[in-house]
């Protein structure tokens, strides 16, 4: 293809020119034979689109996301929070099974936590000694920085009150 000037006027080469489809237009009487194939063969043409269908919905296939479904559940498959959850794991480079709650967080006090057991986690001695140890690092920091006494309240947000 050679670039037009304005993609409203492609040109076109000579061999995608040859690529075109040609469409044979159906002559009255083609029209009529068929038509009349069609009536005479109606309940075999039936029952076999509806052997095919029955056969094609229960036909499976491998999902992008890994799963294997039919193509009677693809509709609704695509459209899941499976589905969703599974791709997403996947451009992470997870495991398209990976669940968040089972997902293991390595927490800033040097331990370690699955992240449905978070609550727990964030009440140890460890955590709490670690946060508790950060607050007066903090203190000594805002203080020296003040060059008098801070009083802190940490409690999500940070509070400074001059004396
Ligand atoms: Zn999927
Ligand atoms: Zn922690």
């Amino acid at each position: 293809m050679i670039e037009a000037p304005n993609k409203f006027c492609r040109l076109t080469t000579i061999e995608e020119e040859e690529q075109e489809v040609i469409y044979i237009k159906r002559s009255p009487s083609l029209i009529k034979a068929q038509k009349k194939y069609y009536e005479k063969n109606k309940a075999k043409i039936t029952a076999k689109q509806t052997e095919y269908n029955n056969k094609y919905t229960k036909l499976t296939h491998e999902c992008e996301c890994g799963d294997v479904i039919s193509n009677a559940a693809k509709y609704h498959h695509i459209r899941s929070k499976r589905h969703a959850r599974r791709i997403e794991n996947i451009k992470n480079g997870k495991l398209p099974s990976a669940l968040k709650s089972e997902e293991k967080v390595n927490c800033e006090c040097g331990g370690h936590y699955i992240f449905k057991h978070r609550h727990q986690h964030l009440k140890t001695k460890k955590h709490t000694d670690f946060i508790l140890h950060q607050q007066q690092n903090l203190r000594k920091q805002l203080s020296n920085l003040n060059g008098s006494q801070a009083e802190l309240i940490v409690n999500n947000s940070v509070e400074v009150k001059e004396i």
